[in-house]
């Protein structure tokens, strides 16, 4: 845990030297608690201090990273229960299983779809994250069915097996790919262990309760075994999310260094919508990676809308550039929209202009991605803002009539803006979904 200015001072020499650079050693802890200097910039710390203050300046989550490359997956480093106190840093992997017991055609089909899982929401792209191949029978069959997987997809891989004669060969054709392996437990974890040191591998390590995970944790991370991902064992989903919880609660709130690790969820599922609504709940609260089995288009966006969500930095609303966007051919002739800069009001309407097949022009107003109405009630959206757009903009450059297009909701600014801006103002459909039969009967 982070340990504050006055706990630090207490470690500290307290013989104001000024070697450091400050003028006291409360200063200096003050500085330290900020994070804005390095613990080396002082000379006399004890071995004992210098321990406690760089163990408390790890992150209580660690940062595992799997894969390499633009595929690369970064799970953990959380640092609170709940987005609003901060926010969540390492959006959840998800995953998709693919059994070795498929057809080498099926293989390469499922891995060909899951490629395509790919989708643009509100301006970001929402990506999947893992192939993870599961061993049904030989050691030969699993080895190939990983060959498969390496050459048909860049996503990072997952090796779930537990039968070491399979998991080595395995490692050795795809261990510059940076894989996990899944998993560790009770009865094999030197073996295991040996493996994920020796080809740099990331681990699940995997137990029933919390108390033996964090066992098996604390052993491999003495044998030097670090790139760990927990797993609790099959349960029903109010007992694993309690888990999933105590788990976070206590890497925390109590810094417990062997629970201070992503977790992996599998959701194993014959009915998609059962495996959809579980794998939702556990990206939820708190997995760092979940794995499926569908790989259904509306499996993937629904969970990957949800996980946008829920690791969107709620201080910081998704916005995009204030700017004059064309849609369409957009010419001289074409009606100009005004709405605000926040992402979902944006392409919202963006979506609906689109729709209308109206080629169009759509002004985009700095509010801090506030939308509509709560940018007006901030005064972030008002009369001198668009006006200031418009100018910015050269919007009057672009067409020939000078007649915007205002949001129903803020008809109320339509006089003054007209004053202000000397653009002759139209108030506009309250909803997006209106846009389409306006601008057709415009
Ligand atoms: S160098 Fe160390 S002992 Fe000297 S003032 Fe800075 S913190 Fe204190």
């Amino acid at each position: 845990m982070a340990l504050s200015g006055l706990d630090i001072y207490k470690l500290l020499p307290k013989t104001n030297c000024r070697e450091c650079g400050f003028v006291t050693c409360l200063a200096f802890a003050m500085a330290l608690a900020k994070k804005s200097i390095s613990i080396d910039k002082c000379p006399y710390l004890t071995p004992e201090a210098k321990k406690a203050l760089e163990e408390s300046s790890l992150p209580p989550i660690k940062l595992v990273t799997l894969g390499t490359g633009e595929n690369k997956l970064e799970v953990g480093n959380e640092s609170v229960m709940f987005r609003h106190e901060e926010k969540f840093h390492h959006p959840c992997g998800l995953g998709f299983i693919i059994e070795d017991s498929l057809k080498d055609a099926e293989i390469k089909e499922r891995l060909e779809r899951i490629n395509k899982l790919k989708f643009e929401r509100v301006g970001q792209a929402l990506n999947v994250s893992l192939a993870a191949i599961r061993q049904n029978g030989e050691a030969k069959r699993f080895r190939e069915a990983v060959k498969l997987a390496a050459d048909n997809t860049n996503l990072a891989l997952a090796l779930m097996s537990s039968d070491l004669a399979a998991i080595r060969p395995a490692l050795e054709l795809i261990k510059e790919r940076r894989p996990l392996i899944y998993s560790a437990a009770k009865d094999n974890l030197a073996e295991m262990a040996k493996l994920a040191k020796e080809f740099k591998a990331a681990l699940v390590v995997s137990a029933p309760e919390l108390e033996a995970l964090s066992g098996l944790a604390k052993e491999l991370s003495n044998q030097g075994v670090n790139d760990l991902i927990l797993e609790i064992g099959k349960k029903s989903i109010s007992a694993r999310i309690w888990d999933l919880t105590q788990q976070r609660r206590q890497a925390l709130k109590k810094s417990i260094r062997s629970l201070g690790y992503p977790s992996l969820v599998v959701v194993d599922e014959k009915d998609p919508y059962e495996e959809t609504i579980q794998a939702a709940t556990y990206i939820s609260k708190y997995a760092g990676i979940v794995l499926i089995k569908g790989i259904e288009p509306w499996q993937a966006l629904s969970l990957l809308t949800l996980r946008q969500n829920i690791y969107t930095d709620p201080q910081k609303p998704l916005q995009i550039e204030p700017n004059l966007y064309a849609v369409g051919q957009a010419n001289e002739k074409s009606p100009v929209l005004v709405t605000t800069n926040f992402s979902l009001t944006y392409y919202t309407v963006l979506g609906e202009v689109e729709a209308s097949k109206v080629p169009a022009y759509v002004i985009s107003v700095d509010t801090e991605g506030m939308s509509v109405l709560t940018a007006w009630a901030a005064e972030k959206f008002t009369p001198e803002k668009i006006t200031e757009a418009l100018n910015k903009f050269g919007v009057k450059d672009k067409v020939s009539r000078t007649r915007l297009i205002i949001p129903g909701y803020v008809a109320v600014l339509s006089g003054d803006l007209e004053d202000k801006s000397g653009w002759q103002i139209l108030v506009g459909p309250k909803e997006a979904s209106g846009i389409p039969s306006f601008l057709k009967n415009l």
